[in-house]
Parts: C-alpha cells; sequence; structure tokens
C-alpha cells in the first residue's frame, strides 16, 4: 500500500510504546515496574474532579468554541500574569487536546517545507517526529552533563541559520530535569534578540521545580514576547493526563492561524476537561503541593539509591520527574550469550531481567542514556532498584 510521505517521514511515539509494552506484558500476568510512563501517579485533585461531575450533571456536554471556553481562556489569562507575569488577552489564547496538540499546532502554523528548527538534544520525542511531520527540519544541538544539558548562547548562535524559523526550548526538561535560570535564558535572549525566529517555549512542567527553584520564561523578556508561543497544560501539574487539556499563548495572529487548522480538525477539547480545568488552574499551586512534595522525595530517594548502583552516572535533576543516567559502562556487557550493545539493549534486558520498565535513551536523542520517570510510589522505586541492582549482577562486564 502507498501512503502519503508525511506518515513516512515519521516514527510511533517511543514513550507511548513503551507504556503499551508494559500494559501487554501485564496482561500476560507478568510483574513489571513501569518506569517508563511519563505521567504523575496521583489521581486528579478531588476540586478538579468534582468540577467534572458538576459539569456533566448541569448538561455542559456540548460543543464549546473551537478556540475553548471564555472562561477557561480568561482563567488561562489570569494564571500567567499572576504566576508568570505575562500580559495575555483571551484572544491570544487557544486551548488544545493536551500540550502536545499545543505544539503540533504551532508548527503547523510556523513552519514551511525545509524550514529549520532547532532541537536541543536530548529533546522530548514529539518534537522531532513532528517536525519531520510538518516538513519542516530538524537541526539538533547536542547538550551533555558539561552544561548541565543546557544550550549556551555560542551554541545556539552556531546553530542559526538564514533558514531558521522556530527554536524549541523545554524547560524544567524532559527528559533531562533541566532547568534554565533566568541568567541562562537572558543570556540566549542576547542570541534570539538579533535573529527573527520564533520560541516555542514548552514549560508544561513549570510547577515541578526543586529545591527553592522559581520559574522563568523566555516571554517575560518584552522584546522577545511576540515571537513566543508558550505551550502549557493541565497535564503534568494537575495529574491530568488524560483529561487532554493544553494551550498556547501567543500573538492574536499565531492564535487564529492554529484556530483555523484546529477547527477543521479536532474542533473543541472535551467540554467536561474544559471545566474541570478551570478548577485546577484556580486551585494553582495549592493542588499543586502535596504533589510535589512527593516527587521532591521520590527524586531525593532515587539520586541517592542510583549513587550505589555501578554503572549509573546520574546529574541532580532541578525538575521534571526524570532522571537521565548515562549507562554507557554497561555495553558490551553480557548476559546468557547476548552483548548489550545499546541503550535499546540495556532496556529490552531490564525489562526482560528484572520486570522494570525504562525508555532508550535513543527515543530522545541519545545513545548513552536511559530515562528513568520517577513519578511513582518509594516503595515502587525501591523495589525496582533492587531488582534492577540485582539483575546488573548477573551481567558479565
Ligand atoms: N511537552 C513535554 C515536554 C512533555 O513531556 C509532554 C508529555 N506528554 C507533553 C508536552 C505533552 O503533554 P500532553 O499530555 O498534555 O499532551
Ligand atoms: N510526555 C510523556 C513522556 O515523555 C508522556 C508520553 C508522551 O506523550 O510522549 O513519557
Amino acid at each position: 500500500m502507498t501512503l502519503a510521505d508525511r506518515v513516512n517521514r515519521i516514527q510511533p511515539s517511543q514513550t507511548l510504546a513503551v507504556t503499551a509494552l508494559v500494559a501487554e506484558l501485564r496482561h500476560q500476568g507478568k510483574d513489571i515496574i513501569d518506569l517508563g510512563a511519563g505521567e504523575p501517579d496521583f489521581n486528579t485533585p478531588e476540586p478538579v474532579r468534582e468540577a467534572a461531575i458538576a459539569a456533566i450533571n448541569a448538561g455542559f456536554t456540548k460543543y464549546t468554541p473551537a478556540s475553548g471556553t471564555l472562561e477557561l481562556k480568561e482563567a488561562i489569562c489570569e494564571k500567567l500574569k499572576t504566576e508568570n507575569g505575562l500580559e495575555y488577552q483571551p484572544n491570544q489564547i487557544l486551548v488544545t487536546c493536551g500540550a502536545k496538540h499545543a505544539v503540533i499546532n504551532a508548527l503547523l502554523v510556523l513552519c514551511q517545507k525545509d524550514d529549520e528548527v532547532i532541537i536541543p538534544t536530548p529533546y522530548w520525542t514529539s518534537y522531532v517526529e513532528q517536525v519531520n511531520f510538518v516538513g519542516a527540519r530538524p537541526v539538533l544541538v547536542e547538550t551533555d552533563e558539561q552544561t548541565g544539558f543546557k544550550i549556551t548562547p555560542d551554541q545556539l548562535e552556531e546553530a542559526l541559520t538564514s533558514r531558521t524559523r522556530v527554536l524549541i526550548l523545554n524547560s524544567p526538561s524532559n527528559p533531562t530535569g533541566a532547568v534554565y535560570s533566568e541568567e541562562e535564558l537572558q543570556a540566549l535572549a542576547g542570541v534570539l534578540s538579533r535573529r527573527e525566529v520564533f520560541i516555542l517555549s514548552d514549560e508544561i512542567y513549570e510547577k515541578i521545580l526543586y529545591d527553592g527553584r522559581t520559574h522563568y520564561s523566555l516571554a517575560q523578556i518584552p522584546e522577545l514576547k511576540p515571537r513566543c508561543i508558550v505551550v502549557n497544560g493541565a497535564s503534568k501539574a494537575f495529574a491530568m493526563t488524560g483529561w487532554r487539556i493544553g494551550y498556547l499563548a501567543a500573538e492574536e495572529e499565531i492564535v487564529k492561524a492554529a484556530l483555523k487548522i484546529q477547527s477543521h480538525s479536532t474542533s473543541n477539547p472535551c467540554s467536561i476537561s474544559q471545566k474541570a480545568s478551570v478548577a485546577a488552574l484556580r486551585g494553582g499551586d495549592r493542588l499543586v503541593a502535596p504533589m510535589l512534595a512527593a516527587f521532591q522525595e521520590r527524586r531525593d530517594f532515587l539520586f541517592e539509591r542510583l549513587q550505589q548502583l555501578p554503572g549509573f552516572r546520574c546529574a541532580r535533576p532541578g525538575g521534571a520527574f526524570y532522571m537521565f543516567p548515562d549507562v554507557t559502562h554497561w555495553f558490551g556487557a553480557e548476559h546468557d550469550g547476548t552483548v548489550l550493545a545499546n541503550t535499546t539493549d540495556f532496556c529490552t534486558f531490564l525489562l526482560e531481567q528484572a520486570g522494570v520498565a525504562l525508555v532508550p535513551g535513543s527515543a530522545f536523542g541519545s545513545e548513552r542514556h536511559v530515562r528513568i520517570s520517577y513519578a511513582t510510589s518509594i516503595e515502587q522505586l525501591q523495589a525496582a532498584m533492587e531488582r534492577v541492582e540485582a539483575a546488573l549482577n548477573r551481567l558479565h562486564v
């Protein structure tokens, strides 16, 4: 069968593939600890659930404006103003079916064939596929532990060409947990202010920050704001991955263009989820605080525990709920006649021999690392690390 080129340009989501594999193995009766999925294990907070139930009972179950309800757009503007110091009007907001949908809408609006999109690497898996999908060209800029997995102004300068259309920046980062400080972003802004490129700032992990860090957005720099597309959503902060609510904030022209696409593709995001998201945004940090405290405890536990494992070199993440250890120590190790050659082999080994699911770094553009999601209980993390340690002891290096 011949399918459209745009399908052949992309691969299925590797993060979602791990989640699907875990479900299949569990269905077969296997005992798997899932440290692959990038989603909070908590239930959605009660006031949010209640708002959704009330919406259903009130018959708020019809189409809404394709761009989202005015009520939710106003709540988003209020959030952006009070929490981020960003002034947007409701006509500068597009509510989308998850943050992933906001990213693709933005890329569809901004990118022509062969435009270049700069993506600091390691990257969240969907960026590259989405850029390929819209026919643009990902320009991967490698970062590593030396710069805390952050792109430097020099690297940015070097990557910019006359074809550069967009820079995608994700802080806090999936998969590395890196957080750009205000000073680091100001330094990047120094380069960006001289060039007419758009900035897609994915701030979905904004609220998951540790050790008193605060979030800063490139859109806070007045000169850059008109070129920023701020992406955020309810999924991670409010444990609402299944509700599918994200949003983008940008110049009205960009929002209008993205709305054209949305009005002919998904129409409005789920009406009930929109009501729930108003309650989430109004609850704000009060709802997030207990989950954040648990994430920090888990991060501390896992970070200490990884120090005790041989060959799991890891930087201490400042945000999000991922660790990204370098596991190259294990490449070439052998188990039952099979040699582990790369991060995929390593993850397959741990899945089969330890019953622990991780995501290979190759999903994020790294051939050296694995991603561990610690959005799960300390007990599960403890059990997972014991299993991993026992499996590693069976490897011949
Ligand atoms: N951006 C990043 C960096 C993510 O990790 C995710 C995770 N799913 C998303 C966007 C998409 O979020 P959503 O589930 O709201 O589509
Ligand atoms: N973003 C999460 C992850 O990285 C969820 C899966 C996805 O949407 O890619 O695991």
